[in-house]
C-alpha cells in the first residue's frame, strides 16, 4: 500500500519540471492521477514515467476558466472525485517593469494567480466533501522581491495570500491548504527566470516535500508556506 493509495490527485503543469516529478513520485505511492498541461506530447512523456499507475490527462490552459472546468469534468468522469489538488503550472517573464508589455504582465498573473483560483473552484465541492488537500506551488519569489521579476514575484505573493485566505475559509470542512516555496530548482523555468542562477535542488526534492504535504503532514499545517531552499 502506497502513501497515496487510491487517492485522486490532480496536478497542473505536469508535462515537465516539478509537475512531472510530482506525478512520477505520487504514482509510486499509488495515487490515481489526473494530469493537466497544454503540451500533449510532453504530457505523454510524463505518462511514461508513471509506470502502471492509473493516470488520465487533459489538455487545458489553466488561465482559461472554461477549459479548466472542462478538464476537471473529463478527469473526474474517469477517476472519480478529487482528493488532492496540486496547483503547479506557472510561467515567468524576466523584464524591467518599464519595458515589460501589458500582455506579459497580464499573462503571468492569468496563469500563476488566476489559474489556481479556477482549479480550486472547479474541484472545490469534492475537496470540501472529502476533507481534501490543496498544495499550491508558490516560490521564494512570493516572499522576497527580485529585480526584473516583478510580475512573477507579485503573482507568487498573491498565491501565498490565496493559500492563507483559503485555509481559513475552508477550515470548516477541514480542507488543508498549503504552499510550497521553492528556491532554485533545475528546470526550464529557472533558465528563463534566473539565466545566471545555479540550481540548488532537483524537481525530485520538491516532489518529496509535496508527498509529505499530500500524505503524512498534519492538518495543523494548514495555511502554512513551506520554504524549500536547498
Ligand atoms: P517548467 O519546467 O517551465 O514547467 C512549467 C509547467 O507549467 C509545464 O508543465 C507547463 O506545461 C505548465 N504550464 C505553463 N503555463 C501553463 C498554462 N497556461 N496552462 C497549463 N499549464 C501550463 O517550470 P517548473 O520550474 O517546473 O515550475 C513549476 C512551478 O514551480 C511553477 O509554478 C513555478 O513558478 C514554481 N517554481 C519554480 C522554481 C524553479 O526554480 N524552477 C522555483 C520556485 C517555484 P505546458 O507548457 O505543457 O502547458
Amino acid at each position: 500500500m502506497g502513501e497515496l493509495s487510491g487517492k485522486v490527485v490532480v496536478i497542473t503543469g505536469a508535462s515537465r519540471g516539478i509537475g512531472r516529478a510530482i506525478a512520477t513520485r505520487f504514482a509510486r505511492e499509488g495515487a490515481r492521477l489526473g494530469l493537466i498541461a497544454r503540451d500533449q506530447a510532453a504530457l505523454a512523456e510524463t505518462l511514461v514515467t508513471t509506470g502502471d499507475a492509473t493516470v488520465c490527462s487533459a489538455i487545458a490552459d489553466v488561465s482559461d476558466a472554461r477549459a479548466v472546468h472542462a478538464a476537471i469534468a473529463q478527469l473526474r468522469a474517469s477517476l472519480g472525485p478529487v482528493d488532492i489538488l496540486v496547483n503547479n503550472a506557472g510561467i515567468v517573464v524576466r523584464d524591467d517593469v518599464l519595458a515589460m508589455s501589458e500582455a506579459e504582465w497580464l499573462q503571468v498573473h492569468a496563469v500563476n494567480t488566476h489559474g489556481p483560483f479556477w482549479l480550486v473552484r472547479a474541484c472545490g465541492a469534492d475537496l470540501r466533501e472529502r476533507r481534501g488537500r490543496v498544495i499550491n506551488i508558490a516560490s521564494i519569489a512570493g516572499e522576497f522581491g527580485t529585480a526584473k521579476l516583478a510580475a512573477y514575484c507579485s503573482s507568487k505573493h498573491a498565491v501565498i495570500g490565496f493559500t492563507r485566505a483559503l485555509a481559513k475559509e475552508w477550515a470548516d470542512a477541514r480542507v488543508m491548504v498549503v504552499a510550497i516555496c521553492p528556491g532554485s530548482v533545475d528546470t526550464d523555468m529557472l533558465k528563463i527566470g534566473m539565466p545566471h542562477g545555479k540550481p540548488d535542488m532537483t524537481p525530485d526534492d520538491i516532489a518529496e516535500v509535496a508527498l509529505f504535504l499530500a500524505s503524512r503532514a498534519p492538518y495543523a499545517m494548514t495555511g502554512g508556506c513551506v520554504d524549500v531552499h536547498g
